[in-house]
């Protein structure tokens, strides 16, 4: 058999350069204490930054809004699956958005990835514009831009004087720039500022990916636009639902006639089955969360245990980034050590994932550690001493 032949030379090749990926199974809810493949670890690497996933008030909302609207939506947002707790959740994200977004509306996806499919395809649909996009964007941008007809150039990381060139030179009749505001394997927050400026002179899009900001970043957890307080017409913005929101789903907030033109041509959008009901219903409950006291006090927590890791880590051969937010790489080189580092780890009961290519790049493979508002102090300093005690070793 041939066929499954080079299948299994592809798959070798992948062992021969410590590239496979595997697996694990956790038994139990997303929370810091897991049970994973019938073992009690203490995990470091969800995005479930204020550890909403597993929030009492948050399961409950969802079992409800099973309850009410039942288990799946049946069809397509265009078709019959548009419900009431849609719609009640876009209006929620659009007011949200509003004082960042001029003349904001929301539109609800299922993932993350396919916001971002939708943006970059129906902003860039055609052959005369042209797609600006981050070097260390996520891969669901870098896919969209694929997608789209639109041609793409690539600026480096933090490089606002290459972009800068760039869109004086293009003659492109749509321009759009796109970034993530913190970089999902580096935590560092994009120079939104400075790139919004050069947006606004030249006349171009400015799509914001704020997967790993939302609910985390700005006093009110509305994410990056409120951090850096921006307010502009040029704005496109994705937030993620899966992450500190903890449930699942995106959102894109942008101007009233951009949405509508998603609505009638995002191919990501229109030909997909609408996520079940209960979980934009469930959604309603984070968003509250995120907002009020309660969401005030974790984001605060979660900033103490990030000052706590820095103080208590003392590597000196592993390099740190300079993150500020709740990704906290420590860079090792080679995909055999990382994943050597991170079994260690495993070892020892604690759950840190290796981040190797094509997810970063070569030579720079790393562990990524993700805290969480749902960590306590003392889980912190067990996982600074066993990473200060394995770069000794
Ligand atoms: C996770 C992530 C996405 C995708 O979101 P999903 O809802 O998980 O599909 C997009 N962009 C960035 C930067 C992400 O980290």
């Amino acid at each position: 058999m041939d066929l499954i032949a080079n299948v299994e030379r592809e798959l070798a090749q992948l062992e021969t350069h410590s590239l496979t990926r595997r697996r694990r199974v956790a038994e139990t809810r997303c929370a810091p204490l897991q049970v994973v493949d019938g073992r009690p670890m203490l995990a470091f690497c969800s995005n479930d930054y204020l550890g909403l996933a597993a929030h009492p008030r948050v399961v409950e909302a969802l079992r409800e809004g099973a309850q009410i609207y039942g288990a799946g939506s049946g069809a397509s947002h265009l078709v019959s699956g548009h419900s009431r707790a849609h719609a009640v959740l876009e209006e929620r994200l659009a007011q949200l958005q509003a004082p960042y977004v001029e003349s904001a509306q929301a539109l609800y996806f299922s993932t993350g990835y396919m916001a971002n499919l939708a943006v970059l395809t129906t902003l860039g649909a055609n052959a005369d514009a042209a797609i600006f996009s981050e070097a260390l964007n996520h891969a669901s941008l870098i896919d969209g831009a694929r997608l789209a007809r639109a041609g793409v150039s690539v600026f480096p990381h933090g490089g606002t004087d290459t972009l800068a060139a760039q869109l004086e030179a293009s003659n492109a009749v749509t321009k759009i720039v796109v970034t993530d505001s913190v970089f999902s394997m580096d935590g560092d927050l994009a120079p939104l500022p400075q790139l919004l400026a050069l947006c606004e002179r030249h006349g171009a899009w400015l799509v914001v990916d704020d997967a790993h900001g939302f609910g985390v970043l700005g006093e009110n957890g509305r994410g990056a636009l409120e951090h850096f307080a921006l307010r502009s017409p040029n704005l496109v913005y994705v937030g993620t639902l899966g992450k500190a929101a903890g449930v699942s789903g995106a959102f894109v907030a942008a101007h009233h006639s951009v949405i509508e033109l998603m609505v009638q041509r995002a191919r990501p959008y229109i030909y997909t089955t609408a996520a079940p009901p209960a979980l934009a219903h469930a959604l309603l409950t984070s968003l509250d969360i995120i907002a009020g006291d309660e969401g005030k006090g974790l984001r605060a927590h979660l900033q103490s245990l990030l000052a706590q890791l820095d103080s208590e880590l003392t590597l000196a051969r592993w390099q740190r980034l300079p993150s500020q937010t709740a990704i906290q790489p420590i860079i090792i080189g080679a995909n055999d050590e990382a994943l050597r580092a991170a079994a260690a780890l495993h070892a020892n009961g604690l759950w840190v994932p290796a981040i190797r290519p094509p997810t970063v790049a070569q030579g720079t493979a790393r562990l990524r550690v993700t805290l969480s508002a749902a960590h306590t102090h003392q889980e912190v300093a067990q996982l600074a001493a066993a990473l200060n005690d394995l770069e000794r070793t």
